[in-house]
């Protein structure tokens, strides 16, 4: 019995859509993947759970006041046990770690993600804000240490299966798709009167909270332009998005003799999870294949920037560089969380970001600790300007 060839993960958020999704990943190959660590915000229960079925060495449970129930089940197992913040950024670094999923949400993931460029461990990210936040900062650091980042995120994805055995052609540009979300074809008068409830139902997609909305508001697919930037390493002016309801084509590449290749396939999660931890190798999957008779019609539609301020806001950002994409991530983090505790409406969700991206402290030139500055300055004017809104 050895475990010396198979692939050893740190599975960072792994009570949630993406991290759920992970874990029946990898306990399908077991022959392949040996989990190391699991660490969750908040829900003991389901880590607790998980923790026994795949017998990680560690776990960490963010919340600490739910640390002493997590102990208290897993320490007869064996399992170490530790609680914070602060040890999610110390265990991704632990020697037995080859590669860690970065599946939590929203800018906590910048910390933990920089620990484990530095410590080696190659990256499979779902964590998009990450990139969004700082993208710059994290692809420097994973070129000096040797480090890859193979993208979750379904459009970076079929990107990324696109350009296997192209990395030496130049790409012309990308076009990344978008299902245009529940409120695909709504002007902004609808949109006045939205709900939460509207906003959580996803047409093709089952996800997070947040992510839902940021795919309601077209804010998911402004931070993915941003995400493709840095991992492809391209212009504004190279990024495309068209949208495509039916989600069945992934996203395209074109290259300079006008050739276009695209991925496609029912939208499952569990497919580009599993490329990004079993790359290079497609690894056999039962998931339900894709069917033409199905879908006897893919369509493809111009995005409305105009009613969908959010995509149009991370353009501008993107243009903008320096630390303007983390100003626009963290207004949108503020505002999001606002709309989905009924405080803000879902069109000052784009008010909110504007008004960041218009008075935050611009800095051309960022270093890590002006990422932070600008994430606590644009979240408190973020607040504010949400608590002048009611
Ligand atoms: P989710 O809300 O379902 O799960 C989030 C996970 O992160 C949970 O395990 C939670 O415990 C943990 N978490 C939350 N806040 C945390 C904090 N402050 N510190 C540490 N851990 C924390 O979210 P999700 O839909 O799985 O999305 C996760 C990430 O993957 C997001 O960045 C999202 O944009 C990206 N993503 C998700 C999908 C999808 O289909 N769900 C697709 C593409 C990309
Ligand atoms: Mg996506």
């Amino acid at each position: 019995y050895t475990d010396s060839n198979k692939r050893h993960i740190a599975i960072l958020g792994s009570t949630g859509s993406i991290g759920t999704q992970a874990i029946d990943v990898v306990r399908a190959h077991p022959d392949q993947f040996v989990v190391e660590v699991l660490t969750a915000n908040s829900n003991a229960d389901l880590l607790i759970q998980q923790a026994e079925l795949v017998r990680p060495n560690v776990v960490v449970i963010c919340d600490e006041s739910r640390y002493d129930q997590v102990f208290a089940a897993l320490d007869p197992l064996d399992i170490k046990v530790y609680a914070g913040a602060a040890s999610v950024a110390s265990v991704v670094q632990m020697d037995s770690i080859d590669m860690v999923l970065t599946a939590m949400v929203g800018y906590a993931g910048l910390l933990p993600t920089i620990r484990a460029i530095e410590a080696g461990k190659h990256i499979a990210l779902a964590n998009k804000e990450t990139l969004v936040v700082a993208g710059e900062l994290i692809t420097r650091l994973a070129a000096e240490k040797g480090v890859n980042i193979y993208p979750v995120d379904s459009e970076h994805s079929a990107i990324f299966q696109c350009l296997v055995g192209e990395f030496h052609n130049p790409i012309e540009k990308i076009v990344l798709t978008a299902s245009g979300g529940p409120f695909r074809g709504k002007d902004r008068a609808f949109l006045e009167t939205v709900t939460k409830a509207q906003a959580l139902k996803h047409p093709n997609w089952s996800m997070g909270a947040k992510i839902t909305i940021d795919s309601a508001t077209l804010m998911n697919k402004g931070l993915e332009v941003i995400e493709a930037k840095w991992l492809f390493g391209l212009t504004p002016e190279q990024i495309e998005v068209i949208v495509h309801p039916q989600s069945i084509i992934h996203s395209l590449v074109q290259f300079e003799d006008g050739s276009m290749k695209a991925q496609m396939g029912l939208p499952d999660m569990r497919l580009p999870i599993q490329f990004a931890l079993g790359y290079p190798n497609r690894l056999k999957s039962d998931f339900p294949r894709f069917d033409f008779r199905q879908f006897p019609s893919l369509t493809f539609e111009q995005p409305d920037l105009e009613t969908f301020r959010n995509l149009q806001l991370a353009f501008d950002a993107l243009r903008q560089g320096g630390n303007a994409p983390c100003i626009i991530n963290a207004a949108n983090e503020v505002a999001v969380d606002a709309f989905l505790h009924e405080r803000l409406s879902f069109l000052g969700i784009s008010d909110v970001i504007a008004e960041c991206l218009a008075t935050a402290t611009f800095v051309a030139a960022p270093t890590y600790d002006d990422y932070v500055s600008t994430d606590t300055e644009t979240r408190r004017l973020a607040s504010e300007r949400i608590k002048s809104l009611v």
